[in-house]
């Protein structure tokens, strides 16, 4: 942006605080300024199927600014630190990574361990090929149980809903229902799996 600006106060970042004062200030009648450092997110460029948004959380969706390096992320010293720094550089700040992240595949694994009892890794190592939705049944083969039997388990209306909705938004040949991106890995990676406990379902 070019030529001065009259303002009474200079917020600088657009994220949730810099948002709230943001408007907190205007709507007491005072002239805000509101400098953010990256641009806009376009949240259409998302794309909407999961096996394609996985790969990109690898790199430009990634959470973290030393993994992602978009233009506007600048690297962040964490070597000595077990803290990764988790942020979003871009009008909406941190918050605007929630839009990006894998939400659907995660939420659907919280489903299904709800409808179905099942445990989180029965869940993730799930094949399609243990499922009959016709008959709304799901054979878990031996080994994947942790009592080492084949383990038979009928589903309810909402648990095959769920896997309906799976098989509509994956694109992918994978015989996996959670199948992960990264070669060598058959599933959704288990911080994936981790991400349940954050995601609105
Ligand atoms: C992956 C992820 C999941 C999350 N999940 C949740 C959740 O489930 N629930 C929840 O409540 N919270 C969640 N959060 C946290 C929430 O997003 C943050 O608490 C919130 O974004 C913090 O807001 P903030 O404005 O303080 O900082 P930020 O959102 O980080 O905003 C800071 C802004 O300042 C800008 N900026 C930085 N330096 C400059 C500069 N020099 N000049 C101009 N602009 C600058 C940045 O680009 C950014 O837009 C999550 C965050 C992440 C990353």
């Amino acid at each position: 942006m070019k030529g001065d600006i009259e303002a009474d106060v200079a917020v600088i970042g657009a994220g949730a605080t810099g948002a709230a004062v943001a408007w907190r200030l205007a709507s007491a009648g005072l002239r805000v300024v509101c400098a953010e450092r990256g641009d806009w997110f376009d949240y259409a460029k998302v794309p909407a199927d999961e096996t394609t948004r996985e790969q990109l959380q690898s790199g430009p969706l990634n959470a973290n600014p030393n993994i992602r390096q978009v233009a506007a992320d600048y690297p962040i010293e964490d070597d000595a630190s077990p803290i990764k720094p988790l942020i979003g550089n871009g009008v909406g700040g941190g918050t605007s990574a929630l839009a990006k992240r894998d939400g659907q595949a995660s939420a659907d694994v919280v489903w299904l361990v709800l409808l179905t009892g099942a445990r989180r890794g029965e869940v993730l190592q799930s094949k399609w090929s243990d499922f009959d939705l016709e008959s709304a049944t799901w054979v878990k083969p031996a080994a994947t149980v942790r009592t080492n039997r084949l383990h038979r388990v009928a589903l309810s209306q909402a648990a095959v809903a769920v896997m309906g909705r799976r098989r509509e938004r994956s694109n992918s040949s994978s015989p996996w229902v959670f199948p992960g991106c990264v070669r060598g890995h058959r599933v959704i990676s288990r911080s994936s799996g981790e991400h349940c406990a954050e995601m609105p379902i």
